[in-house]
Order: C-alpha cells, then structure tokens, then sequence
C-alpha cells in the first residue's frame, strides 16, 4: 500500500483548504498523517463531567459543562479581570476567572453559549471557581452528548480558532477522511509487531482515537498509537546503534598481565560487582572486532575512573594506545595526576596534551604519540585537533560525554584505526530516558557505590539559622578541611546573581578570618578561573564561594562542606551534582542547603528529596517527575522527534516493549528488505530516515 494518503498537503483534505492550511502548519500539521495525528488532548462524555454540585477542594482538575448566565469585566486589587458565571443541567452554579489576555478572552464568550470547562475547583466565598480554565464551546455538540457519545476535543489556540478550526471542526473533517478515504490509510506494522506487542489495527486505532465508540476502544487505541510512536523512534535507534556497531575495530586480546597487576596490585580495594559488571562488557565489546560504543552512567564516584584505567590497560596489553578526554583543562589535570598514580607503578608512559602546553611540549607530545612512545594521552579537546595522530589508537575514552558536541565524538570516532569509544557520565537518567537519550548507544550501569563511603549528610537550614550554620563551618575549617560556598548563576551574563555571590564572598571573608576565602565565578577568564580553582586544590584557600562554575568533576578531597545559597533556585540534578563535589575522601562530608522562606510545592519537593537520598539515580526519578520527561531530557534537545501521544516516564513498560521488537527487526531483516516489511519501509523512508540521518549522534 502506497504513502499517497499520508503524504497528501492537509490543504486538500475535504473541509481544510488553503487558509486553514495555513493555520495548522503552524500547529505543525502539514500533511494528512500530521492531521490523523493531531491528537485530541481530552474527551468529554456523561462520565468524564462533573456536576457542579459534587465538585470538591481536593480536585485536581474537574470538567464542568454549563451555560454562560453572566460575562462581565470586574476591577479589583490586582486589576481588571473576566468573570463568567456558569451554570449546568442541575442548577449548580460556577465562577470563572481571567486575570490576563482578559481583552482576548472577553471576546470568545456570549451569554447563553454551552461550554465545557476544565480547570482546579477552588471555593471562594461559597461558590466554586475555576481561574484560568481550559474550555471548549459546545455549540452543537449538545444532542451529541445527550446521546452518550464520547467527544474527542482538540488542542486550540488563537491562530486556530480565527480560522473556525474548533473541537467540532476537527471532528467533523477527521469523519469525513476517515469515511471517505479509510481504506487508504496503511497499517504501518507489520503483522508480526503488532502479535508481539499486542496492539490493535492501525487504521482502526486512528478512527477510534479521534472517534471513539467506547472508552475501551479508546484506551486500546490509545495503546496501539503509543506503541508504534515508541518503536518508530526506537527503530531509529535501532538503525543508528546498527551503523555504529557495524563499523570495524581493533580485535582487543583478553585482560591481560597490566590489567591483572592493576587490579591486584595497584588498586587497594576490591573492584564493586558494578565495576566488574561494567569491564565485562567492556571485554566482549572490544573483542568481537566491532567498535564499541558504550556509555557508563554511574554517579559521581562510582568508580568509573577506575573502569577506565582497566579498560585502557586492555588496549595496551593487546598492543595499543589510548585517549582520556576531559571537557575542562582543570579535570584533564586532575585526571592526568590519577591515572599517573595509578600507570607509573605498571610503567605506562602518561602525557597531558591540553592548550596550556607551549609549543615545544606540544610539539614533543605529538611525536612520542605518533611514535608510540607515549602509551596514553590525557587531555582536552586539544586532543582531537589537527596534527594530533597516535601510532596505534585503540581506545578513547570521554569524560562527561554530555559535554562534549557530536562533531568532536564524532571526530574520536573516526581517528585513526576507529578506536573503541567508552563514554562516561556521572548525570545518572533514569532507565526510561536512557532508552531514548542514549538509545543508539550500549549503556553499563554503575548503581552501587564501593563499600565503606561515608554517606554526605545533607541539612536544609533557614536563614535565622545562618549562624549556627557559620558556626559549624568554622568548627571544620578548624579541623583543617575546606568549604565551597555556591551561589546560583541563572545565567552567566546575570547581574544580580553575581552581585550575590560577590557580595556573599566580602561578608564571608570577615565570617571566617583568618582563613583564606576567594571567589570564582563564570565571568572570569578561563586562567583566572584555573588558578582560582588551583589554589583551592592546594589547600592554600579554605574557602571557596563559586557560581556553578564547580559543578562538574573537580576533586578536592579535603573540601568536606558544600554550603548552598538559594538552594531552591537549583534543579534538582544540580544541587545532587555539587554535592557530588565533597565526600570525596575519608572524612564525614556535609551538604548544607539554605533556602528562602518562599518555596514553591515543587522547591520544597526538590529539598526534600536532596535531605532524603544520596543516590543519583533515585534523585533522578524524583528530578523527572517533577519536571516531566519533556523538560528533563527533550527529545528535541536530542534529535528525536517529540512524543504526540506516549509519555516515556507513564508508558515505560512500552518503551521496553518498542525497543526490544525494534532491535529485533533490525536484526532480522536490517535492510527491510523481506515483503513483510515493505509497508514500514516506504513509512520510514518517507517519514523518519532523513531525521534519523539528521540525528548524528554519535555516541
Ligand atoms: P567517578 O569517576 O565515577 O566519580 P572515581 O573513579 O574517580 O569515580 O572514583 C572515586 C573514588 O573512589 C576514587 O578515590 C577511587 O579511588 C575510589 N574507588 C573507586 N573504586 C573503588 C572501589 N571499588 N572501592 C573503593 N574505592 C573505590
Ligand atoms: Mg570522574
């Protein structure tokens, strides 16, 4: 069955034509399959409304179908606002209200227009209202609801209803397609998909969607269109991690003598199940003659260093070298001082290749990489940059790989004999985003913290006990440790923020005289920044007030308290990753988050959670419930296309589902060349290739 119906310009569908065309483009609906998926965002029938009557406080949404009795402007306190009084069938009566687009809104409503309003149910001085609700106008859909039918209602907006294009107009051109040209529409999966996942028809799935006979049509259709969003997608991934893993890499031999040593010798402590979990995939990646792609999500200290210098090791026991890539000059030293730590026992040769190197170092580097003389490299972006060629480059590893963009991974990539690439992250995601954020990617997991940790307390305080707080942090710098002292950075050009943190570092030098305070902040040049940071690692400044310009992989350990200004200004995977930045050595670390009296639900929610748990990815769940899987990870931020219909933290059993057949068909029958297949493969040719070559990322 060909696309015809699915490619065909909206403006020809029956009832749309040019003008209205032109407003649903900017609704992004261009074709008919963009119509057939513009989904409705609500259904309304006897069932899903609410008398007013029975509304209650504790709603947190309510559908209330009534007529407009009164409309009118009132001007209060706070200005002028729309007021509506509505009432339904039974004669209950309900307020609502507009403090702004009042102009525009005024306009919509006349007395006597039945309308479905949607909205929290507040009671105010013995009445029940809504402000600012969702509504939809029911002007001829009445006889309609009488009867029992269940009334899909679209997503609006202005551009929308000044061409006519309502709820009812929808409805009625989506009838007319759908009887007109029904039997044109393809079902997308083939056979096979659909008996594994269990899902109904496609062609039935969009007539019930958007014209339900019944609530479990409905849900059942609901099921079958999230599906085939997921595994669309999935099967985007599914290409990509096929391209990736396709291509030829170096043949690694088994672990051998370095990395026996290292882990027996080197290490004072035992590798955690997850390290050793995560070095076997490592092995069988490295040795199956593909190149590897792995990502190692793990918080901050998990051990994944560690991982690396074994994988590393691995590549010079089968005869090759090395790349460690770090986003910031300072974690390429610090990276650099570990691992000297850990190779010079085992005679490996360590070189650190950033831009601070003047020409002649540069320029020595370069030659005992090229001659393989030099065994690993240790550096920055500097690394990839012309002129920079290893004699045998079998492994690449990416320290906070988010930081890095996809043309400088990608470079990593194709260097030399097209190294092994092991990405490591200490944003820990929680699983159903990874299968989309990293979806072309194989991930390791490390979710266990080596043993004997102390865990970081974590302490909210207000501000009237700031000396109590100050106190305390006096009592460690006694002890000999450090402080960091954050203020939030909204945005690094932010006046007022930086003020902040300015004036908090003058009081602060006072508060914890004689120790030395300074301050570093993102408006510093990169050097200032460097030897700001560098003096706090030699311990010659004991406290340290930052903008967020800390948050990523810098390790004093010494540095016990992390004492944060405005806690509830700061997401919650933020404040998780600057706690990250003390218990890092033996003693007992202490996290201390000052907030504002003023908090909305949600700050109080991400404090909570801060004060509950240590774990990463636990704070990650949490960090994704509140802010919905669209903010936290956008699919657009990645590539992918946006979700119309599933949702990847409600419908991650699905997700699996999705993945799994997704990656199976790959396997089976990766050109979509077998009959069975033809329909999906001219519906992803023609809707999802170019965009799955558009997304190049690469690992
Ligand atoms: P990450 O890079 O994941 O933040 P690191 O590899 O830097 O973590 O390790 C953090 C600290 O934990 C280091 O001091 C390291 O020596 C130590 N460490 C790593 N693995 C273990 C382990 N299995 N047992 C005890 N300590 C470990
Ligand atoms: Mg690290």
């Amino acid at each position: 069955m060909s696309m015809e119906l699915f490619e065909q310009e909206v403006r020809y569908v029956q009832r749309v034509g040019g003008r209205r065309a032109e407003a649903l483009a900017s609704s992004g609906v261009h074709t008919t399959r963009d119509l057939l998926q513009y989904y409705p965002r609500r259904y309304l029938d006897r069932s899903s409304m609410t008398p007013v009557r029975d509304l209650t406080e504790d709603m947190a949404s309510a559908t209330v179908v009534g007529t407009v009795r009164v409309a009118g402007t009132a001007s209060g306190r706070t200005g002028s606002r729309f007021e509506l009084i509505v009432e339904d069938e039974s004669g209950g009566r309900m307020k609502c209200v507009w403090f702004r687009g009042t102009q525009w809104i005024q306009r919509r409503f006349s007395k006597g227009d039945r309308v479905a309003f949607h909205g929290k149910p507040q009671r105010f001085g013995g009445m029940y209202s809504m402000s600012h609700p969702d509504f939809d106008k029911l002007d001829g859909d009445g006889p309609a609801l009488d009867t029992g039918r269940i009334i899909a209602l679209y997503p609006g907006g202005a551009a929308l209803a000044r061409v006519g294009l309502q709820s009812r107009a929808f409805r009625r051109i989506i009838y007319t397609l759908i009887k007109e040209h029904g039997r044109e529409i393809p079902d997308v999966l083939p056979a096979w998909v659909r008996e594994r996942a269990d899902v109904i028809g496609g062609p039935l799935a969009l007539r019930a969607i958007h014209l339900p006979k019944s609530r479990a049509e409905l849900e059942r259709a609901r099921r079958r269109l999230k599906f085939e969003e997921l595994f669309f997608i999935q099967l985007m991934l599914a290409f990509l991690h096929e391209r990736w893993t396709a291509r030829p890499g170096p043949t690694f031999d088994a672990p051998g003598d370095r990395v026996r040593a290292f882990v027996d010798d080197v290490l004072p402590f035992d590798l955690t199940g997850a390290q050793e979990a995560t070095l076997r995939d490592i092995v069988s990646d490295t040795r199956s003659g593909k190149q590897m792609n792995r990502l190692v999500q793990g918080d901050v200290g998990s051990g994944k260093t560690v991982v690396a210098v074994a994988a590393m090791l691995q590549a010079l026991d089968s005869g090759y070298q090395s790349a460690f890539m770090a986003p910031t000059e300072i974690l390429a030293e610090q990276h650099y001082a570990n691992l000297t730590e850990y190779l010079d026992p085992l005679g490996v040769e360590v070189r650190l290749l950033t831009s601070n190197c003047s020409k002649s170092e540069r320029e020595e580097i370069l030659a005992e990489l090229a001659a393989g003389q030099a065994q690993v490299a240790v550096g920055t972006h500097a690394l990839i940059q012309e002129g920079v060629a290893f004699e045998r480059l079998g492994l690449a590893v990416i320290d906070e790989q988010h930081r890095f963009g996809v043309a400088q991974r990608a470079k990593m990539l194709d260097m030399g004999d097209q190294p092994h690439m092991l990405l490591m992250t200490a944003t820990p995601i929680p699983r159903s985003l990874a299968m989309t954020a990293y979806g072309d990617l194989d991930v390791s997991v490390m979710d266990e913290m080596p043993a004997g940790r102390r865990p970081i307390r974590t302490a909210l305080r207000y501000e009237k006990q700031r000396e109590d707080v100050y106190a305390f942090i006096r009592g460690e710098l006694e002890k000999g440790r450090q402080a960091y002292v954050v203020y939030p950075l909204v945005e690094e050009s932010d006046k007022v923020d930086l003020k902040d943190a300015e004036s908090g570092y003058e009081a602060l030098k006072q508060v914890f005289a004689p120790h030395a305070v300074d301050l570093v902040h993102g408006r510093m040049s990169g050097d200032e920044k460097d030897s700001a940071m560098r003096r706090f690692h030699e311990g010659a400044t004991r406290v340290l007030v930052a903008t967020t310009v800390i948050e990523v992989g810098v390790d004093v350990s010494n540095a016990t308290i992390m004492l944060i200004e405005h806690a509830e200004r700061f997401g919650l995977s933020q404040l998780h990753q600057l706690r990250g930045r003390v218990g890092r050595g033996s003693e007992q670390s202490y996290c201390i988050l000052m907030a504002g009296y003023r908090r909305t639900e949600e700050a109080r929610e991400r404090l909570k959670a801060m004060v509950e748990t240590n774990d990463g990815f636990e704070i990650s769940e949490i960090d994704l419930k509140l802010r919905g899987a669209g903010d936290f990870f956008g699919t657009k931020q990645s590539g992918l296309p946006d979700l119309k219909i599933a949702d990847l933290l409600e419908d991650g059993d699905l997700l699996a589902q999705a993945r799994e057949i997704a990656f199976e068909l790959v396997r089976r029958d990766a050109d979509l060349q077998e009959p069975e297949h033809e329909v999906l493969r001219a519906y992803f040719d023609r809707f999802y290739a170019d965009q799955s070559l558009g997304f190049a990322r690469v690992g």
